[in-house]
C-alpha cells in the first residue's frame, strides 16, 4: 500500500478537476486525483458543445447553472491567461404554446438572475439572416451566454490545484474498491492499493461501473451518445449567436470560421469511446434545410460524439452513497457538466469538508433519493 489520502477522486474530467481545484481553496491538499487517460478531459468534457445557458426547465439545474455563471465570467485573478466565457450569445426559437409559456416566465427567470431579451420572428432574423421568420412564433436571446473555453477552465482547476499541493496522476485505472465495515478505505490499481478516507467517484459514464466496484447504491446512471458536427459555410457567421430549437431538434453556433451543429441525438448506450451518428446527422441536415436552407453543407470537416451521463431525473447525483460510507457521488451531469461545475464542485467539497453546504440544497442532488426500502 502507497500512501493514504484524505480524498482519491476517480476521474480527471471537469467534475474531478473542479472538486481537486474547490477542495484546494478550503485548504484540503491531501488528495490525489486518478485518471485512467493519458490526458484530463478525453472523454464528455473534451467532447462537449461548450456552451454556457442559463435556461432550463428543470429548476434545479437551471439555479446550478445560473450560481455557476459568475465564476465562468468572473474566475478568480490568475486562474487562467484567457478569458473563459465568451459571451457570443445564445438564442432559443420557440412555438407555441412554448413561446407564450416563456414569455409569462420571463420576468420570473430575470428576477432569478438570467438576462434575456424576448425577440419577434423578424428579430430574430436580423440577427441570423439565414433563418426562415416563419418556422417559428418568437425567439428568446441570451446575450450574456454563450461559449466556454473549456480547455482554459479544465486545466485552470488542474494547474491551480497541483500547485497548492493535489496530486494527479494520468494513466492510472482504480479496479476496484476496498470496502470494510460498509466504508470504503482504499481504491485498487495495477500499482497497488492507495488508502483513503474517501473515495469521489467522477468517472462520468463509468460512474456507475466504479460504484459497483465498491457496492454502492446501485443508481441507474444511463450515458446518452450526443453527436457534433463542424462544416463551412458561405457566410460570414462569426458574429452570431447559437442557434437552438427543440422543435427542429438542433443547435448551431459559429466554430472556427464555420459553424457546429448538434441533431441533439440522446442514443442511450453503454459506457465506450462512442462515435458520430451519421443518420442522426443526415436527419438533422434535412430538418436544417426547412430552418435555414442556406446552411446545409455538401461536406462536414468534422465530426465526433460523446457520452452525456443522467440518472433518472436528470439531475447531477452529489453526496455521500447510503450504502458505503465514505464512498461519495459527483455524476450524471448529463448535458451541463461543465457549465455547472463551478458551482457542483463547491457544493461537492463543502459537503466532503463539513458535511453540510450552505450554498445550495443538497438534498436535491443526495443519492439517498433514488434508495430502494
Ligand atoms: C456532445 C456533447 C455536448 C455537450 N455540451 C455541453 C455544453 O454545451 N455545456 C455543458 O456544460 N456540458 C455539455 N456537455 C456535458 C458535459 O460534457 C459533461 O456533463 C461533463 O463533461 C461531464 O464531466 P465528467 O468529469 O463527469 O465526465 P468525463 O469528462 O467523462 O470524465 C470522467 C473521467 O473518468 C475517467 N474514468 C472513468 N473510469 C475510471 C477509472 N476506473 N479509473 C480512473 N479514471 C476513470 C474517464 O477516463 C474520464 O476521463 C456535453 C456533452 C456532450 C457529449
Amino acid at each position: 500500500m502507497t500512501r493514504a489520502f484524505d480524498v482519491v477522486v476517480v476521474g480527471g474530467g471537469i467534475a474531478g478537476a473542479s472538486l481537486a481545484y474547490f477542495l484546494a481553496e478550503r485548504g484540503v491538499t491531501d488528495v490525489l486525483l486518478l485518471e485512467r487517460e493519458s490526458q484530463p478531459g478525453s472523454h464528455a468534457t473534451g467532447r462537449s458543445a461548450a456552451v454556457l445557458a442559463e435556461l432550463d426547465p428543470i429548476s434545479t439545474l437551471q439555479e446550478l447553472k445560473v450560481g455557476s455563471a459568475g465564476f465562468l465570467r468572473r474566475p478568480p485573478p490568475g486562474f487562467a491567461e484567457t478569458p473563459l466565457l465568451e459571451p457570443s450569445g445564445i438564442m432559443i426559437l420557440l412555438r407555441e404554446p412554448f413561446w407564450s409559456a416563456l414569455r409569462q416566465l420571463a420576468p420570473l427567470i430575470e428576477q432569478a438572475g438570467t438576462r434575456l431579451a424576448l425577440l419577434s420572428p423578424a428579430d430574430a432574423a436580423a440577427r441570423v439572416p439565414v433563418l426562415l421568420a416563419e418556422r417559428f412564433d418568437g425567439a428568446v436571446l441570451l446575450p450574456e451566454d454563450g461559449h466556454i473555453d473549456v480547455h482554459a477552465l479544465l486545466w485552470g482547476y488542474l494547474r491551480q490545484a497541483r500547485r497548492r499541493g493535489v496530486e494527479q496522476r494520468l494513466g492510472v485505472e482504480v479496479r476496484g474498491v476496498r470496502v470494510e465495515h460498509g466504508r470504503a478505505t482504499a481504491v485498487v490499481t495495477a500499482d497497488g492499493e492507495i488508502a483513503a478516507r474517501w473515495v469521489v467517484n467522477a468517472a462520468g459514464a463509468w460512474a456507475g461501473a466504479v460504484a459497483a466496484l465498491a457496492g454502492a447504491a446501485p443508481i441507474p446512471l444511463v450515458p446518452h451518445r450526443r453527436t457534433i458536427v463542424v462544416f463551412d459555410v458561405r457566410l460570414d457567421a462569426r458574429a452570431w449567436p447559437m442557434v437552438a430549437s427543440d422543435a427542429d431538434q438542433l443547435y448551431f453556433a459559429p466554430e472556427s470560421g464555420g459553424l457546429k451543429l448538434s441533431p441533439m441525438d440522446e442514443e442511450p448506450m453503454q459506457a465506450c469511446d462512442p462515435q458520430a451518428d451519421d443518420v442522426a446527422v443526415a436527419r438533422a441536415l434535412e430538418r436544417l434545410a426547412r430552418l435555414a436552407p442556406a446552411l446545409v453543407p455538401h461536406a462536414l470537416r468534422r465530426r465526433w460524439a460523446g457520452l452525456r451521463t443522467f440518472a433518472p431525473d436528470r439531475v447531477p447525483v452529489v453526496g455521500e452513497d447510503p450504502r458505503v460510507r465514505g464512498f461519495f457521488w459527483l455524476a450524471g451531469q448529463g448535458g451541463c457538466g461543465i457549465e455547472t461545475s463551478p458551482l457542483m464542485g463547491q457544493i461537492a467539497a463543502d459537503l466532503l469538508v463539513d458535511g453540510r453546504t450552505e450554498r445550495f440544497d443538497a438534498r436535491r442532488l443526495a443519492p439517498e433519493r433514488f434508495a430502494t426500502a
